[in-house]
């Protein structure tokens, strides 16, 4: 009697592609029953989290009984000043991830066009997909933003522009003049999303002052993470900042205790601790050339790269190198998911890491 067929999700809920995550590390050892594994696969930070936010989390813990401030009060003024931005230009998210989400639900509309990168993060195409806003995607040239072609697709309906910068899966990135006259050139009503989740590892001369184009009245929303160089993405905090009125149609879709008090506290430690920060740039810029090095040594491309990755053509299938590795224990990401067959991107990791992966991909290649 109450028996009834089960509901069909909305139309352009079903064309949603589901988000492929790195493989876990239990999951490897659950299935091919090997241990000691290095995972390269998910940008994570390989020195861990500041010493000083596991303290701050370890003395926050007993408090957990209590939902957290919603407003991220303390954090807020904290950033603000580190960032020299004032404390109603910033918007807290479960992660950058979460922010992607409510930039889609607070700013578009049906029918709007959003327009992104091919291939870059697939967050952005969901948050356009869940608004019924069409995705426009503009092949990258060279692995690189084709900033004038992106430019050229610009219609009556452009709406909004999701630009990764450095791009995730390339470490390419957008140079000032690039993005200059790129946003001098578009119509008012388009917001332009600069995610920089990657930025603290850029050393470029000529990579864009984002906050300027804010303090002059762009609408540009800048996105940043406590995710990668802080080495908090268990815990999920990322930010946003943006002019306050953007920020206000973010605050009007954000669920009020979206990011939790162990989340704040450990972000609050973490941004004091600058010499935690400096130590996990270093790993990678270092690390970034050195494995750069070594993988051009086995023929292989690596492309220039300003994150904390790095995106390689193998010249031959991507999917049977990476198979390979996850036998030999190391776990890295596969480019067919982004549409490159032939490529592999490999996060940077600790120095022993590094060489691990390379002695396991001397003897894929090898074979
Ligand atoms: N943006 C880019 C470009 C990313 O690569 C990632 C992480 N994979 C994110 C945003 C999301 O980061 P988080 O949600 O952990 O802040």
């Amino acid at each position: 009697m109450f028996r009834r067929p089960p509901p069909t999700p909305a139309p352009h809920v079903r064309a949603m592609r589901p988000y492929q995550p790195g493989k876990p590390i239990a999951e490897v050892e659950r299935e091919l029953g090997i241990y000691d594994i290095v995972k390269l696969a998910s940008n994570e930070n390989a020195l861990g989290p500041s010493p000083a936010a596991v303290e701050a989390i370890r003395r926050a813990s007993d408090s957990v009984n209590l939902y957290p401030e919603g407003s991220c009060h303390d954090l807020r003024s904290a950033l603000a000043s580190h960032l020299g931005v004032s404390a109603d230009a910033l918007v807290f998210g479960a992660g950058s991830d979460e922010i992607i989400h409510l930039l889609g639900l607070a700013l578009l509309e049906p029918g709007d066009e959003v327009i992104q990168g091919d291939p870059t993060f697939s967050r952005y195409e969901a948050a356009a997909v869940l608004a019924q806003a069409p995705c426009v995607l503009i092949g990258l040239r060279d692995w690189r933003h084709d900033m004038e072609a992106i430019r050229q697709a610009v219609t009556p309906r452009t709406r909004m522009f999701f630009i990764a910068n450095p791009n995730n899966p390339t470490g390419s990135y957008v140079t000032r003049s690039e993005m200059d006259a790129f946003l001098g050139s578009l119509p008012d009503r388009c917001i332009v999303c600069m995610d920089e989740a990657y930025f603290e590892f850029v050393d470029a001369p000529d990579y864009p002052d984002s906050f300027r184009y804010i303090g002059m009245g762009a609408n540009v929303v800048v996105l940043r993470t406590f995710s990668k160089i802080h080495g908090l993405a268990g815990l999920r905090i990322g930010y946003a900042v943006a002019r306050p009125e953007i920020v206000a149609a973010i605050e009007q879709v954000r669920e009020p205790f979206n990011v939790n008090h162990l989340a704040q506290v450990a972000a609050l430690a973490a941004l004091s601790d600058a010499q935690h920060v400096s130590r996990s740039r270093d790993a990678v810029t270092s690390g970034r050339a050195k494995m750069t090095d070594a993988l051009n040594a086995l023929g292989l491309t690596v492309w220039p790269s300003q994150a904390n990755f790095v995106w390689v053509d193998v010249h031959r299938s991507g999917r049977t190198v990476f198979e390979a590795l996850l036998r030999r224990g190391v776990i890295v990401r596969t480019g067919d998911a982004f549409g490159a067959d032939t490529f592999l991107r490999i996060t940077v990791g600790t120095p022993e890491q590094n060489d691990r992966l390379i002695e396991a991909l001397k003897g894929v290649l090898a074979t």
